[in-house]
């Protein structure tokens, strides 16, 4: 039940609030949840002052967008993208966990924030690289972080959490096909040269994120590649790099990850890996004038023995960010697309 005064909060705010949770790879309406319930103030205060917010500075794409970020009880302060270099931007997400970090650099509890998106009822959709940001800052616990979208003009607003935007449960499969068999033999023989990492430590605390990628184009050609990162700490992730030898083949069949991770987990690709991805896909989707989900398999090898999941290049980022949230600017990226990849 709410309280008094929250439920006066509620009535007298121009945002009302819904909850969305994710099933499978289904992302659903839901009531909000007593826990949710007793948020609504937070929600309410973080859309406020997102929707005030002027940290925005968005040079090349001119759109601006409006964040907030608080713990659950405090105060909530203002974020927003910026862009610099050439085509480069801090992304809302980025800028608010730094905002976050200067405001309360030791509380580790739970944390709102609001996202202005566009519309009512739309709900927001952070970039792959802002998830990997905001799950490691929530040190792995995704539940911490609540996400409240809503309207500069109020409105239906919606509230989940960080876990509505992670997809980590992979099918098991028993065992590869002799085809996929081969190219997991490729991409472990070029694995030395195709990946350059001389600043990983030693302990390296997440040995499931380093993994190899290949891109099969389903007609013979396979695009092996790792990370590469220097001393600037900005690397680029395997699948990033598989893309960029593919080259202007941007045909994509099935995609093989490979991992050496003693803990027998599935290989942690990064969210911003599945969002390069993701993007490549709509590329190909584009050129043939049909929607297509390849598939991702999923390979770790420790001690001799292979262990196998599977997903797909939709299934593993839900609520995805793509060129889809830009309105009729995506029907110029398709001509483009039809125009110079054909
Ligand atoms: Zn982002």
């Amino acid at each position: 039940m709410l309280r008094l005064e929250e439920k006066e909060t509620k009535r007298n705010s121009r945002w009302t609030l819904q909850g969305m949770i994710r099933n499978g790879s289904l992302v659903i309406p839901n009531p909000l949840n007593s826990h949710q319930e007793r948020l609504v103030p937070d929600y309410l205060e973080a859309l406020r002052v997102a929707s005030s917010s002027q940290v925005s500075s968005p040079i090349f794409s001119h759109y601006i967008v409006r964040e907030a970020i608080g713990p659950i009880g405090k105060k909530k302060y203002p974020a927003g993208n910026i862009e610099y270099g050439h085509l480069q931007a801090l992304h809302g997400e980025e800028s608010a966990i730094v905002t976050l970090k200067t405001h309360y650099p030791l509380y580790d509890g739970e944390v709102i924030l609001g996202i202005i998106a566009g519309e009512e009822g739309n709900i927001g959709a952070p970039c792959g690289n802002c998830r990997d940001l905001m799950l490691d800052t929530m040190g792995g616990r995704p539940e911490k972080l609540h996400i409240v979208s809503g309207a500069q003009t109020g409105g239906l607003a919606i509230a989940t959490d960080l876990r509505t935007y992670l997809f980590e449960e992979y099918e098991q499969v028993d065992s590869l096909t002799q085809s996929i068999a081969q190219e997991v033999e490729l991409i472990r023989i070029n694995a030395q040269e195709k990946m350059y990492d001389p600043y990983s430590p030693p302990d390296h605390p997440y040995p499931e994120r380093i993994y190899l990628a290949g891109i099969s184009d389903g007609n013979g050609a396979l695009f092996t590649a790792g990370h590469w990162v220097d001393a600037d700490y900005h690397p680029t992730y395997a699948i990033e790099n598989a893309i960029v030898q593919a080259g202007s083949n941007i045909f994509m069949d099935h995609v093989v990850i490979l991992s050496h991770n003693p803990n027998g987990q599935p290989p942690h690709v990064m969210y911003r890996d599945r969002q390069r991805l993701f993007g490549h896909n709509q590329k190909q989707e584009d050129i043939l004038e049909k929607q297509l989900n390849p598939k991702i398999i999923l390979v770790n090898e420790s001690g001799g023995e292979l262990q196998i999941w599977q997903t797909t290049v939709k299934e593993w980022l839900p609520l995805p960010f793509s060129a889809d949230s830009f309105g009729p600017f995506r029907e110029d990226i398709r001509r483009y697309n039809i125009l110079n990849l054909r």
